[in-house]
């Protein structure tokens, strides 16, 4: 379907950028992103990805708005304060951008509701902020074959990695398992300075653009770690591990 006089005026950065133009931003229109939580991670990454135009976004969230919060998570703002996180995302996202397909679901991401969660999306971004839902995602995501984008903070510092499921090294490839000091339900996210989710959501934006655009190179294998303070990038080359519990050899398929 051809753009819209609107939408040609809107995308006009894209459809003339070389690299990009009028086929990816088609395929973009045609493309599902999941966004699993609203808040530090998912505030960038929800933002960028309905203005650049992803033809539909999911997001999960089962949080209210809290005056805390606003420090970091930019879709939320004071009057906000009180109502739940997908409610004040899809106001500001469907004002941002109409052209955009939003489903809202406020609940917890749990066993059983993931796998009916995803299905319908192309790719996952994880924007949780807590060990158990970053394994379950990965988890899920692994046994689904759903390629999944999957970021981490804390305090000054955070982690990127892109996983295609079956082709490049999942989260439980580099680490088996949460940290063993850490409960299940811990946070990684101490703090965090407020720009630094700003900075890993905006990565994931970039990369969930690229995989669902079709261009590009994909942040496969590879861990990237952000020190803000050190102002250091560095990236953290993995492998797939075949003795990996969740997408080795041994793995149990899961139900
Ligand atoms: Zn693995």
């Amino acid at each position: 379907m051809a753009f819209s006089s609107e939408e040609r005026k809107r995308y006009a950065r894209h459809l003339d950028l070389p690299g990009f133009g009028a086929h990816a931003q088609e395929r973009l229109r045609a493309g599902r992103a999941m966004v699993v939580g609203c808040g530090g991670l998912g505030s960038p990454a929800l933002y960028y990805l309905a203005a650049a135009g992803v033809g539909l976004l999911g997001l999960v969230d089962s949080d209210k708005v809290d005056i805390s919060n606003l420090q970091r998570q930019i879709l939320h703002a004071t009057p906000d304060i009180g109502r739940p996180k997908v409610d004040s995302a899809v106001a500001r996202l469907r004002a941002l951008n109409p052209h955009v397909r939003l489903s809202a679901h406020e609940e917890h991401l749990t066993a059983d509701n993931a796998r009916e969660l995803f299905a319908p999306y192309d790719v996952v971004l994880d924007c949780t902020d807590n060990f158990a839902a970053k394994y379950l995602i990965n988890d899920v995501c692994v046994a689904l074959k759903k390629p999944f984008i999957h970021a981490s903070i804390s305090g000054f510092c955070g982690q990127l990695l892109t996983v295609l499921p079956g082709k490049s090294a999942c989260l439980r490839c580099l680490f088996p398992a949460p940290p063993p000091l850490a409960a299940p339900e811990a946070s990684p996210s101490a703090g965090p300075l407020g720009t630094i989710p700003g900075v890993l959501g905006s990565l994931q934006a970039v990369e969930a653009i690229k995989f669902l655009a079709g261009i590009g190179a994909q942040l496969t294998d590879v861990l990237l770690t952000y020190d803000g303070l050190e102002v250091e990038f560095r990236p953290i080359h993995a492998k797939r591990n075949p003795d990996c519990p969740a997408c080795g050899a041994g793995a149990k398929p899961k139900e």
